[in-house]
This record gives C-alpha cells, sequence and structure tokens, in this order.
C-alpha cells in the first residue's frame, strides 16, 4: 500500500524580490515498507522536502499525504533523525529520558516508557548505556540515540536527513547496517535523503534522484537485489 504521497510539492522562501523556489512541483510516492533514498545535489532542496513533508514548514504548493491523510502540522506518527545528532539531543537528560521524550505527549505510563526505551535501545546496540548523558557518548552512539528516540513511538514513516554525514566511514557502515535492520527487523518505513549516490545505492531498494536547484526527478530506480 502506498504509504507516502506527495503530489506538486512547492516550497518558496520569502516573497517579492527575495523569494527563492527551493522544490517546485515535485510527485512521487513511497510505498509502505520500502526503504527510499532521495540523493542530489547539495542546495537542490532535499531538506526542504522533508521539512514539508514533516510538516515543519508548510508546502506553499501542493500536497503530502501520509497513508491517505492530508499532513498539515507535524503528524504524530512521523518521527525525523537529523544529521546534526549532538543539537538534536538533550544535554540535560539522560540518553533514557532522551529516547522516552516523544511518549510524554501521548498516553503511555511512566512504567511502560521506560520498559520501550530500554526495548529501543537493546534494538539500536545500546543496551546498558541508558544512565549516562549524550555527551559521554562517541558521536555514531549519539546519533545510534538519535535513531532510538525516533523509533520509540513507532512512527508509520521515519524520515532521515544526511544522518551519516557526521560521523567517520566506519561508524557510518554500521549505521547504514542499523538503518536497513530497523526496515527488516521493524517494518519501518524509512525516506532517507543524502547528497552521496554510492550511500544511497548501498542502502536502499528505491532511489529517486534529483537534479540541481530547484530540483526535478531525473531517475527513480528500483534496486532488486537478489536473495542472499
Ligand atoms: P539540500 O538539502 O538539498 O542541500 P536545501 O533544502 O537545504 O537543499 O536548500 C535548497 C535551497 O533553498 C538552497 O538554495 C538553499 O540556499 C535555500 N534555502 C534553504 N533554507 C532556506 C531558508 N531558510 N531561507 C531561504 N533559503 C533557504
Ligand atoms: P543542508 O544542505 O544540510 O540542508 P544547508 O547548509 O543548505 O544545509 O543549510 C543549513 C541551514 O541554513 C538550514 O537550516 C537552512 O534552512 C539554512 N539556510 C540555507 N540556505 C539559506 C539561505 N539562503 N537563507 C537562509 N537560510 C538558509
Amino acid at each position: 500500500s502506498t504509504m507516502l504521497e506527495v503530489s506538486g510539492l512547492t516550497h518558496q522562501y520569502g516573497r517579492g524580490e527575495r523569494a527563492h523556489v527551493a522544490v517546485r512541483d515535485l510527485t512521487f510516492t513511497i510505498e509502505a515498507g520500502q526503504l527510499a533514498c532521495i540523493v542530489g545535489p547539495s542546495g537542490c532542496g532535499k531538506s526542504t522536502l522533508l521539512r514539508c513533508i514533516s510538516g515543519l514548514i508548510p508546502a506553499t504548493g501542493g500536497s503530502v499525504r501520509l497513508h491517505g491523510d492530508e499532513v498539515s502540522g507535524v503528524p504524530d506518527d512521523l518521527a525525523v533523525v537529523f544529521q546534526d545528532y549532538s543539537r538534536s539531543l538533550f544535554p540535560w537528560l539522560t540518553v533514557a529520558k532522551n529516547v522516552e521524550f516523544p511518549l510524554r505527549w501521548q498516553q503511555v505510563s511512566k512504567a511502560d516508557r521506560r520498559r520501550r526505551a530500554a526495548e529501543v535501545l537493546e534494538s539500536v546496540g545500546l543496551a546498558g548505556v541508558g544512565k549516562k548523558y549524550p555527551w559521554q557518548l562517541s558521536g555514531g552512539m549519539q546519533q545510534r540515540v538519535s535513531i532510538a528516540r525516533a523509533l520509540v513511538s513507532r512512527p508509520a514513516l521515519l524520515l532521515m536527513d544526511e544522518p551519516f554525514a557526521s560521523v567517520d566511514a566506519q561508524t557510518r557502515g554500521e549505521l547504514e547496517d542499523l538503518t536497513r535492520r530497523v526496515q527488516r527487523d521493524l517494518g519501518s518505513t524509512i525516506l532517507l535523503v543524502t547528497h552521496d549516490i554510492d550511500e544511497s545505492v548501498y542502502l536502499a531498494d528505491r532511489v529517486l534522484v534529483l537534479s540541481k536547484s530547484p530540483a526535478a526527478i531525473v531517475a527513480d530506480l528500483t534496486i532488486d537485489l537478489p536473495a542472499e
């Protein structure tokens, strides 16, 4: 079934002489369970596109539908992982409290919050670090915490904006493997944005290639690997 439907999406920053069209008339759909990458050159509008899908900024044209419902505002069955993990975690909260945080806005008891945070930390390979603070962890581990926090509310769609761009090559490989495991084991639908075509082909089962700004979709590839 279709998870995400983007139709004629346009976003313009500013008005009048300062107007800048960052995304123009983009249309595509993502199927449930897919790990899709959007790849394109720096500045082509990828982050803007993700911000529109996540409801962080309003589209100035077109529409975004998440399993059939029009997105307006930030939907609660969608989660985002950003490149800059060091600014996205709360430094005054422990890792466990960071991961529990999104559940505070849902009707989840304290005991269940704790249990779910511990479970999801274990699933990203961070069992036992819940009592530490983010600054006590390596960059790669901090990004795992961000991924855990995104997953804790069991989002229908996980958006990732250049999630591996700030970590070293080895850590990147580990996080890529983690992302594929999340898709496979949790059945998550993931839309990941990157400027790295290599990464997109390695990771995804669908790759949408964007041209330079304002981007058009210049290729839509299905990566169909033989069974392992
Ligand atoms: P990408 O993520 O592909 O690098 P962005 O979505 O960040 O691209 O940016 C697309 C275009 O929009 C770029 O030309 C960028 O300079 C511009 N842009 C991004 N954010 C803003 C903003 N807040 N105000 C004005 N222009 C912006
Ligand atoms: P990325 O390529 O990772 O999307 P950018 O370097 O394009 O990041 O942008 C970094 C930040 O600066 C973003 O928050 C973006 O909104 C903002 N930004 C980018 N271009 C502009 C611009 N022309 N005017 C105002 N803000 C901008």
